[in-house]
């Protein structure tokens, strides 16, 4: 059988979007951009842009239809960019959209004997795989949802995700703001806490009133004990998940937090594949899934999805920085799948980005609108062009 459309070329885009806020809101004592333009967050010791940086990938078929992809680009976006350039691009010449998940096997395997199983590499996989199925379904006319195996919600719940405002009354002050704009979920991002934790959320809890679902983001901060500890104090607020107490690596302490609170469990923005899900999934580690389009791409976001229905584990997927493109392929797959409760939402982020591509999707009163028409939905406009640093 011929190919729908053979892949012809493949291009990468690094863009940079300037931001009037960091990331987390206004930078705190001792926290300072250095040469290159990063900072560090002393309050989770992770290191952030100063401006909002990701990767774009264009896959043209041998008829002239163009795919669009995303990937994670938050730090050194040019490692991502050099990995699709020199290594996949070319083996992708010639190969069948029409055949995604065949043709993501096939990338992953060039580095595995190597050790390249997540990370950087992961990253770029991703990227391709998603311009890979959104060229497949321009090419057939049909939705990305529809190929994954069809459109099960309408629309999404959605969740606001971090409060970047400098003071916990002003950071109060937002939550209600979001309530009354029809919003029902609300997380905070404990790095960014004045008081301590216990104090922001009862503060918090109090601003909101009952009846809204409170998130907390502990960023991978506590030893096991700890985390037990502290969760079980924030109970007394009625939390909806606690989000990545201890250190990813810590297997083992995630599920003794997970067996020690009443709290559920949310985990898994920081994983890519199948692979670093399943000891998690085995060890009950989690009641909550978070995967992140950007991280994984369709084909593994679909997998790991089918693996969540096997441990009865829902799915809330993460929605990091962006230009929007694989935020528009997590709404259409996260569509498809069952056990959704909520899509994250990072509106000083989201909402900038429907500027930068033409489409359907949009987020109002507590719930995302879903991207419509073939493949991922949306395709990027002249404004995002403005903001291209390297191609
Ligand atoms: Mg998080």
């Amino acid at each position: 059988m011929s190919a729908v459309d053979a892949i012809v070329k493949v291009e990468t885009f690094i863009i940079s979007v300037p931001r009037e806020v960091p990331y987390l809101g206004p930078l705190r004592e001792g926290e300072r951009i250095n040469e290159k333009g990063y900072f560090v967050r002393r309050g989770n010791n992770s290191i952030y842009p100063s401006t909002d940086m990701t990767l774009v990938i264009k896959v043209t078929g041998e008829s002239g239809t163009v795919g669009w992809g995303e990937t994670y680009g938050i730090a050194a976006p040019e490692a991502t960019k050099a990995i699709i350039d020199e290594l996949l691009a070319p083996v992708m010449i010639g190969r069948d959209p029409g055949a995604p998940v065949p043709l993501h096997e096939d990338l992953y395997d060039l580095m595995r004997v190597r050790g390249f199983i997540s990370g950087y590499y992961v990253d770029a996989l991703a990227g391709v795989d998603i311009a890979v199925w959104d060229l497949y379904g321009r090419a057939v006319g049909r939705s990305l949802a529809s190929l994954v195996g069809g459109q099960r919600h309408q629309r999404l719940p959605a969740y606001v995700s971090g409060l970047p405002r400098a003071t916990l009354t002003e950071r109060c002050d937002f939550a209600k703001e979001w309530v009354d704009k029809g919003f029902r979920a609300i997380k905070f991002a404990a790095a960014v806490s004045d008081d301590g934790i216990v104090k922001e959320m009862a503060a918090l809890r109090e601003a909101v009133g009952p009846g809204i679902d409170l998130m907390v983001d502990l960023h991978w901060k506590f030893e096991a004990s700890e985390a037990i500890r502290l969760i079980k104090k924030l109970e007394a607020y009625d939390l909806y998940f606690a989000e990545a107490p201890v250190e990813p690596e810590d297997t083992e302490g995630m599920a003794r937090v997970a067996h020690g609170i009443s709290t559920v469990l949310a985990l898994g923005e920081e994983w890519r594949t199948l692979y670093e899900y399943r000891p998690r999934f085995e060890r009950r580690a989690m009641g909550i899934i978070q995967p992140e389009m950007g991280h994984t791409g369709v084909t593994e976001f679909l997998d790991i999805g089918r693996m969540a229905k096997a441990f009865h584990v829902n799915i809330i997927p993460h929605a990091s920085i962006s230009v929007g493109l694989f935020t528009a392929a997590s709404l259409a797959v996260t569509s498809a799948l069952k056990r959704v409760p909520y899509h994250e939402y990072q509106h000083s982020i989201f909402d900038r980005n429907l500027a930068f591509t033409d489409g359907a999707m949009g987020c109002e009163a507590g719930y995302y609108r879903l991207p419509e028409g073939p493949g991922i939905g949306v395709t990027p406009n002249e404004a995002l062009w403005n903001h291209v640093v390297a191609a």
